[in-house]
């Protein structure tokens, strides 16, 4: 067997893996660079292969840095299946969709304002591409082994990261390799824990929190003291969060805040994302991978309003707080928090409350960040409002819960590839395990092919 990055080297985004076996191809998640420009540059520049050689794809989860090229792969020629769980394959219904969906409405909002330096501005795939791309999905239960290519065998295991996510496990009948995804946490809200597995004879691991711990805090504490804090001014708290799996997670917080009187029952929270909407019904269907009961599921997808209509989340910008607007983007990269962080960030008894990690060279970097004026639809904004991040709201794990889960593999690696992290977060993950687990580590480059022999 053989490997090549094709992304999620010195970054988080764009997981792409190409595992050859023989004549058979396989590519291991199918992800969209995102964050800085010269690294979403990459999704439009050509692939070092033919789409159409490629035997099929498997999903490690349906985040679209994992599964947002597979649109533009099906547009090359592609027409193999994608193998994923029947968890991933219902949120790839409702992401891939959404994502191409988002890049016409951005650049048709550039071309109609003016500021896009391409004149047209293109969408990098449209809503059309992806639907057909669903086509190809192929869900493949967890624990199930198959043949995804002729004398490739592969299996995918639970990993809790949202749902659906799995592990992704390869093999050619004398070696074997292990693709981590996102690892979830073994203290998540709302997954279950990720499953142990028993190593393999390579391992690509995620780093994205490489370098940090999660603070040893309560998230439902924090977010209820946030709240309350900018209730008390009259404010509006903003959550850019990703319409799947934070969002439920953020859901399931304020309901909890809720019932038990930490904030006012009264306070108005909406959920400004349909998208959001629909995968929290995928997030019931798929309760099992949950571990919260029928009635705390139930509670978690009614405890907020859900806006439908962009004329219903445009009047939300005219009305004042207290109240909770959750939106995606996550990275306010795009999606309605964009016109809400517009809306709201001039005035500072409003706050914009991260929930997640924030990718280098995003808008919510920038923010985070603590840049007094960001850039909006070509307009400087001023950020007068309370930023605050909720990092224990994360989905991934931290370094310390990923060298948990490491520990417990059965045998150690030949050869651990660290990738799926910012530089310095990738390094650190491989110091440590270097130095706590032995293991040769490599922080694989972008396009970097490597034997698996
Ligand atoms: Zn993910």
């Amino acid at each position: 067997m053989n490997i090549q990055f094709l992304g999620a080297t010195d970054t988080v985004t764009g997981s792409k893996y190409l595992v050859r076996h023989g004549d058979a191809s396989v590519l291991v998640d199918c992800g969209l660079f995102q964050g800085y420009k010269p690294l979403r540059l990459r999704n439009w520049s050509s692939l070092p292969f033919a789409a159409a050689d490629i035997d099929a794809v498997i999903l490690t989860h349906a985040h679209i840095d994992h599964s947002g090229y597979l649109p533009l792969l099906a547009r090359q020629g592609f027409a193999g299946k994608v193998f994923c769980t029947p968890g991933t394959a219902d949120l790839c219904r409702v992401l891939l969709p959404d994502a191409g969906h988002l890049q016409e409405e951005e650049a048709e909002y550039a071309n109609r304002h003016g500021f896009s330096k391409h004149a047209p501005a293109l969408p990098l795939y449209t809503r059309e591409d992806a639907m057909r791309c669903l086509k190809l999905l192929h869900p493949i239960p967890a624990g199930k082994h198959w043949q995804p290519a002729p004398g490739l065998t592969a299996s995918l295991t639970h990993s809790g990261h949202m749902v659906g996510s799995s592990f992704v496990q390869l093999e050619d009948g004398s070696r074997s390799i292990l693709f981590s995804g996102d690892i979830g946490r073994p203290n998540d809200l709302l997954l279950r824990p990720p499953s142990q597995m028993d190593g393999a004879d390579y391992l690509v691991v995620e780093s994205t929190y490489g370098d940090r711990l999660h603070k040893d805090s309560d998230p439902m504490l924090a977010l209820g003291q946030v709240i309350n804090r900018t209730a008390a001014r009259g404010g509006v708290v903003v959550i850019p969060a990703f319409a799947v799996g934070r969002a439920q997670s953020l859901l399931h917080c304020v309901e909890v805040l809720k019932t038990q009187g930490v904030i006012e029952r009264t306070l108005p929270v909406y959920l400004n994302s349909p998208m959001a909407a629909k995968a929290t019904q995928v997030y019931l269907k798929h309760k099992a991978e949950l571990r919260l009961t029928s009635a705390e599921c139930e509670a978690m997808a009614h405890t907020a309003h859900i806006v439908e209509s962009p004329e219903e989340s445009r009047l939300l910008n005219a009305k004042h707080g207290p109240m909770v607007i959750i939106a995606a983007s996550g990275m306010a990269t795009g999606g309605r928090v964009v016109h809400h962080i517009k809306a709201f960030a001039p005035d500072k008894r409003n706050t914009i409350l991260f929930a997640g990690f924030q990718a280098g060279g995003t808008r919510g970097a920038l923010i985070v960040g603590g840049e007094p004026m960001v850039r909006i639809h070509g307009q400087e904004v001023p950020m007068r409002a309370e930023v605050a991040m909720l990092d224990d709201l994360s989905a991934h794990s931290d370094a310390a819960e990923i060298m948990g889960w490491l520990r417990g593999f059965k045998s150690a690696p030949k050869q651990t590839f660290i990738t799926h992290g910012e530089p310095a977060a990738a390094d650190a993950m491989r110091q440590r395990i270097e130095r706590e687990l032995h293991w040769p580590c490599h922080l694989p480059y972008y396009l970097e092919s490597a034997a698996l022999s």
